[in-house]
Order: structure tokens, then sequence, then C-alpha cells
């Protein structure tokens, strides 16, 4: 127990890290050119957000949220996903007094106790965004438009986005009953898990993934069929800006997303393509009363979150894996004590100049250390022995060519520090 992890949970090694490093700043970049500015909530928030947010009858409120009692008897809940902190936030800072709409977006770990496999974790990351004030149709087409913009800007195919209207508290309840009543003359043929949500929360059952309630799901009235005149015309406009930009979509009636705070526009962004992971990489919609809902005035928002690791999964998998492992460009091998000395101070003032520098620590010979530059990759190694310190000399040895060179320590520096921005330039070119 002491040296596992609890299950569903991962540690990112080095060696993976600078794929996600790269994912973040990718993210971030986009981001800013979209105008968006980052919100950092924190990663418990008291456990009333959620049932009011994320909806009582959702699955992650009633199954997989991680909820304690804190030493003060509060009941916490570690974030199962980032839109309710980012609303809470909205209103407790008064963020709707700044210039409206505020948009915004966030990149962090949420938690939530679902069935471990590949894509699917207990603690996994999701970046997203939130667009708060504002009800125009444009906004919903610039949220869609980022996530697709961010993923083909990886390089993806196969996406597929998928749209649906979840229509508003004017249509709703009119398409909700006409739900109940499709689905209760077909009750024998739910399962049990959807039996039980007939009543309590019949949107539901289109999200169902077993294969009874999903054939029924099929041939249900859909939510254009009940949308009022409002709802249809925020759609076509939706529509009309996705299509300005020549953002494919397919309209998909069963799309409600698992989270009941959504009205009107839902969308997911699919991976057509087989990955071994979860195909879902990205979903949102909007949802303009949960402001409201939360305990603050009535506000319109729209947004989405998108999975990083499944993210990168897809992407390796494609074979387009971002970031690199980063090397030091000097490697110093110290021989001696008194040598380490002054390998110490050389690394400080190489640092000094930007130059990434590693030296040994461990005493090893200098086949050793050899070696170890060699598997760094650097592009210098220094090396400081006996005749070295003595001399006031340091040997340079240029690893790509092999030539070895004694130079004079005063003049080191300003030696490596040419010959790394030679060595950078010709990378370059
Ligand atoms: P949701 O918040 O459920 O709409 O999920 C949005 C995205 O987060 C999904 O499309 C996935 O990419 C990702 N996601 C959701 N749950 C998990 C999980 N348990 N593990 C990994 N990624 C997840």
């Amino acid at each position: 127990m002491l040296t596992t992890r609890p299950r569903g949970i991962n540690d990112i090694l080095p060696g993976d890290v600078e794929g996600w490093q790269a994912l973040e700043a990718h993210i971030r970049h986009l981001f800013s050119l979209y105008h968006y500015e980052e919100i950092r909530t924190p990663i418990f928030e008291h456990t009333e957000l959620f049932l009011r947010s994320v909806g009582e009858t959702s699955d992650i409120v009633e199954k997989e949220m991680y909820s304690f009692e804190d030493k003060g008897l509060r009941h916490i809940t570690l974030r199962p996903e980032g839109t309710a902190g980012v609303v809470r936030a909205y209103i407790e800072n008064k963020l709707f007094a700044g210039p409206a709409p505020q948009k915004l977006y966030y990149i962090g770990p949420m938690f939530r106790y679902d069935q471990p496999q590949a894509g699917r974790y207990r603690q996994f990351h999701q970046f997203g965004c939130e667009v708060l004030g504002s009800d125009a149709p444009v906004v919903d087409a610039e949220v869609i438009t980022f996530a697709v913009d961010l993923f083909s800007r990886l390089g993806l195919q196969d996406l597929k986005v998928s749209l649906n209207t979840v229509g508003c508290p004017d249509c709703r309840p009119a398409y909700e009953k006409a739900l109940v009543d499709y689905f209760a003359g077909h009750e024998e043929d739910l399962c049990d898990t959807c039996k039980d949500r007939l009543h309590r929360n019949p949107l539901r059952i289109l999200d169902c993934k077993e294969e009874g309630c999903k054939a029924l799901a099929a041939q249900a009235p859909t939510t254009l069929d009940y949308a009022c005149d409002h709802c249809k015309d925020h759609f076509a406009a939706v529509r009309g800006y996705l299509d300005e930009v020549g953002i494919a979509y397919e309209l998909d009636s069963t799309l409600v997303r698992g989270l009941d705070y959504y009205t009107q526009t839902a969308f997911e962004v699919i991976m057509t393509q087989k990955s071994g992971a979860q195909n879902a990489i990205c979903g949102g919609g909007r949802y303009n009363k949960l402001v409201y809902n939360c305990g603050g005035q009535d506000t319109p928002g729209v947004g989405f979150a998108a999975g990083m690791e499944r993210l990168l999964l897809i992407l390796e998998s494609q074979g387009l894996a971002i970031g690199q492992r980063r090397t030091p460009a000097v490697y110093l091998a110290p021989m001696d004590a008194e040598a380490s000395k002054m390998a110490f101070a050389l690394a400080k003032a190489l640092r000094a100049k930007d130059i990434a520098v590693e030296m040994d620590s461990m005493g090893k010979s200098l086949k050793a250390q050899m070696k170890n530059a060699d598997r760094l990759q650097v592009a210098y190694t220094v090396l400081i022995g006996e005749n070295e310190r003595l001399g006031g000399f340091a040997t340079v040895r240029q690893m790509a060519t092999g030539e070895q060179t004694e130079i004079d320590l005063d003049k080191l520096v300003t030696y490596l520090e040419k010959g790394i921005k030679h060595v950078a330039t010709k990378k370059n070119t």
C-alpha cells in the first residue's frame, strides 16, 4: 500500500511530463489568441455547489464524487468538473461587475470515482472555458470553433462535432412530457437505471449506453420537435456561424450530455477513429440558468471541457506526440573534490548566461562521466582533472566531433557561450 498509488490515478513522470507542458503551452497560446483569461479555482468546494450545479440526478453526483467531512464538519467535495467552481468564483468575486462577457479558461485536475480504464481515471485533467454574461449565438459558435481549432492545430484528424439543442425552461417541460409518454410506452425495454430515471430525469435516458435504451432513444421525440421559437432561432444562428467558418458538425438529437445544467446548445467533439481510449475528447454547451441556480443574478453562460489524458493518448496513437525531453548543453566532469568546487562555480557562471548545465555529483570515474554526458546528449563536456586544475584551464570536448581543446578557465564561459549559440543556430538552419 505504502508504495502503490490508489486505483485510477497516475504519476506524470519525466519523459511524459514534456508532452503535458507542450499541450498546456499550446492551450494557453490559443486561449490568448481568442482573448480568454486564466482563472484558477480551488481543488475542493462545498458539496452543495455540485449538487446545485451538476445536478442531483447526474451520474457524477449520484455515483462519482469524492466527498468528505472536514474537521470543521463541513461537507466538502473534490471538484469533479470545472464549471461549477468558475461560476461560484464569478459570483463571489463579483466578476459580473467587470466587462461583459467574462471569458475565462482553466487547466487542472478533476476527480471522479469512475471505473478506471484507458482514458478514464479517477484523477484526470481538463482544460476548458466559460463565457459568462452573453447569450449571443456567436459565443456558442466561438467556443465550438476554439475547440476544433485547438485540436486541428495539433494535427488531429477524424474529428466529429456532434451538435444538439436541449431547449430551455420554457420548452423543456413539454419535451420532457413527450419523452416520458414515449418511454413509458416502452418501459419494459428500459434498463433498471432508466426505469428509475423515467420520472426523475427522462432526458438522461437519451444518454444511456445500454443497447436496449439506445435503440429506444434513437426513435424518441427530439428536442428540436419541441423547441420554442427562441431556442430554434438561437440554434439556427449558432449553426449559421459555424457554417460561415466551415466547421462541420452532425446533428445528434440524443446528445444531452451527462450534466444537468445545459440549456440550448450542447456539443461534443469525438474521435471517429478508434484509439484504444475513450473517444469523446471534449464536451460543452450553454447553461443559461446555472449562475442563477448557484445563487447569482440571472446570467447566461456557455463553455466546454476537454480531457487532457485522452487528448495526449490520441495524439500518441496518431503519431502526433508533442513535447521533447530537455537536455543540458554542457556537462561538467570534475575529477576530484577540488575540481568539483571549481565546476560548481563554473556551473553557476554558465547558468547565469542561461546555459543549461549538469555536473557530476557522485565522484564518478572519467569513463562513467563520459557515458553520462553521452546519454544526456550535451553539446560540450568540460573535463577538470588535476592537470587542468593546476594549469588553470579545462579540457573541452565537443561531443558531435570528439574534438578536444584546452581553454583557459577565465575564457571558458565566453568560449562555451559562443559555441552553444553556434550549435543552436546550426540546429535551426
Ligand atoms: P465531462 O466533464 O464529463 O463533459 O467530460 C469532458 C471531457 O473530460 C471528456 O470528453 C473526457 O475527455 C474528459 N473526461 C471526463 N471524465 C474523465 C475521466 N474519468 N478520465 C479521463 N478523462 C475524463
